[in-house]
């Protein structure tokens, strides 16, 4: 059985305990900072077909697909502002109990919370990157009232995260499968473990011996094959119980 009313205190005891502590988020950990999902029914594949994200349509409407995007993510994402559950990570790093997070989320979040080590597994929305050179452009410096972005080469600029038929970043999947071997704790938040080849950075950890630390706001494909410890709730009040508990404002 999965341990359904696990204390807050307990895994308070068992962070303070660590070694190499990893946190690994997604949307869950997002939706309290006004960030829709992608999957679910107030999902943004329930309002907008997925195809907005495939490569292949991407370079053959290059300009109708950046209106798309950029009206359903970076509008939102530029206004976002981190939640408690972002602070609570940075606090973490910032106090030498944290070693990394991987998040799975585009949204530059923990970045903006402050934290310092983190893992964008799908990319990220800070930046674009030339589709022809590689030269990368933050997006504050793009003009999006002229459709499609291009570079100076002439090249057309594409968001710096992940579209369908698009590989994970080496980088960023090598440094997750060395997170996976090395954390002793390993901190799952706001995240259902449903997307490949995301989801199973948690079972290598647990493969290798973590104790898997588990919070969602519902069981998970997770709950019931890894998870240790499982607070079922939202990551901003678990997480501000769990700082308050080891005594980190
Ligand atoms: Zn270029």
């Amino acid at each position: 059985m999965p341990k359904m009313k696990t204390e807050v205190k307990q895994v308070a005891e068992i962070i303070k305990g660590s070694k190499h502590l990893t946190a690994f988020t997604g949307a869950g950990t997002s939706v309290e900072s006004g960030i829709p999902p992608f999957r679910g029914e107030n999902g943004i594949w329930n309002k907008y077909d997925p195809q907005i994200f495939d490569l292949e349509y991407f370079m053959a409407h290059p300009a109708e697909d950046w209106k798309l995007i950029y009206e359903v993510f970076y509008k939102t994402i530029r206004n976002a502002q981190p939640n408690a559950a972002h602070y609570a990570l940075a606090k973490l790093e910032a106090e030498g109990r944290l070693q990394a997070i991987i998040t799975q989320n585009i949204d530059n979040l923990h970045y903006k919370a402050g934290s310092r080590n983190v893992i964008e597994f799908h990319g990220n929305t800070r930046q674009t990157v030339c589709l022809e050179c590689g030269k990368m452009y933050p997006v504050a410096q793009i003009d999006f009232s002229d459709m499609p972005p291009r570079c100076s080469c002439g090249g057309l600029l594409k968001p710096d995260f992940v579209f369908f038929g698009e590989p994970i970043p080496s980088g960023a999947l090598q440094a997750s499968y060395d997170e996976a071997q090395n954390a002793d704790v390993f901190l799952i938040i706001g995240t259902t473990g449903v997307i490949y080849p995301a989801g199973q950075i948690p079972v290598l950890a647990k493969q290798n011996g973590a104790t898997i630390i588990e919070i969602n706001v519902a069981p998970s494909e997770y709950t019931n094959r890894i998870t240790d410890l499982f607070i079922e709730q939202k990551a901003s009040s678990a997480m501000t119980k769990i700082l308050n508990l080891l005594n980190i404002t």
